[in-house]
């Protein structure tokens, strides 16, 4: 299958900055590249869905409301952002659900809000090192996601899943290869007993990948691209990404 190689930029970026960015991306992608995503801060999408035309970036959201209008202050529905191009959004990424206090349930339904209006939720999971170290790492992964196959039901297999051990998140400690095949086969098998199509489910690897590692991560056989934050600000970085994904 294809891999999908998705930066995250989170709260990093400005007018000017992106625009260089994005041109020193477009300029070296590969022939016959992968799928790539981009998520800027919602801001920006609308320049960046204009820097990338022509190319084959898609624009991502970091994030999308579970509701569909209304009284939600600050919030951006999946319909306003297919309206303005955007394809992927980042549901439930560690930061959110610490900060933000983002339940299971919650991620769940902004999933299913995203795919109601024709968004790809990239729905993140991931144990922190306190979990990892008292041997919860698949009970906490198989829980985040069972929450997300319940809100999206028979959709499944138009999901991504991205395994992001917190513990691996900004910090430069990047899981093995072995570690997250590990997992990446935990939730390989749960997709299968939820939909015939499980292996046409991409499972993206997050956390601290980089040019050095990309290449070892995503020769695990169930390891299915990447979820990139901290690379994917640096275009020869997130180049190199692409080019192993590719
Ligand atoms: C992320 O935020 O999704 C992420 C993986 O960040 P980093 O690559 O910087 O660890």
């Amino acid at each position: 299958m294809k891999k999908l190689i998705a930066g995250n930029w989170k709260m990093n970026g400005s007018r000017s900055g992106n625009a260089d960015l994005l041109q020193a991306i477009v300029a070296g992608l590969p022939v016959g590249v992968c799928d790539v995503v981009v998520c800027p801060p919602a801001l920006y999408v609308a320049d960046v869905i204009q820097a990338v035309q022509g190319s084959a970036i898609l624009v991502g959201s970091q994030d999308v409301s579970a509701a569909e209008k209304g009284a939600f202050t600050g919030e951006l529905s999946a319909a306003m952002l297919h309206e303005h191009g955007v394809r992927f959004a980042i549901v439930g990424h560690s930061e959110r659900r610490q900060f933000h206090g983002e339940s299971d349930a919650m991620v769940g339904a902004k999933a299913q809000a995203a795919l109601a209006k024709g968004v790809t939720p990239i729905v993140c999971v991931g144990e922190t090192l306190e979990q990892r170290e008292a041997g919860q790492t698949q009970a906490v992964v198989k829980r985040q996601l069972a929450a997300a196959i319940h809100a999206v039901g028979h959709c499944v297999s138009e999901i991504v899943v991205a395994y992001e051990p917190v513990w691996a998140i900004g910090t430069g400690q990047t899981a093995t290869p072995e570690q997250a095949q590990e997992v990446h086969a935990v939730l390989r098998a749960q997709l299968r007993a939820a939909t015939e199509t499980a292996d046409a489910v991409r499972i993206v690897y997050g956390g601290s990948m980089n040019a050095a590692n990309a290449a070892s991560l995503l020769a695990q056989p169930d390891i299915d691209g990447g979820l990139i934050g901290g690379a994917s600000l640096k275009a020869a970085d997130f180049l190199s990404i692409i080019q192993a994904a590719s």
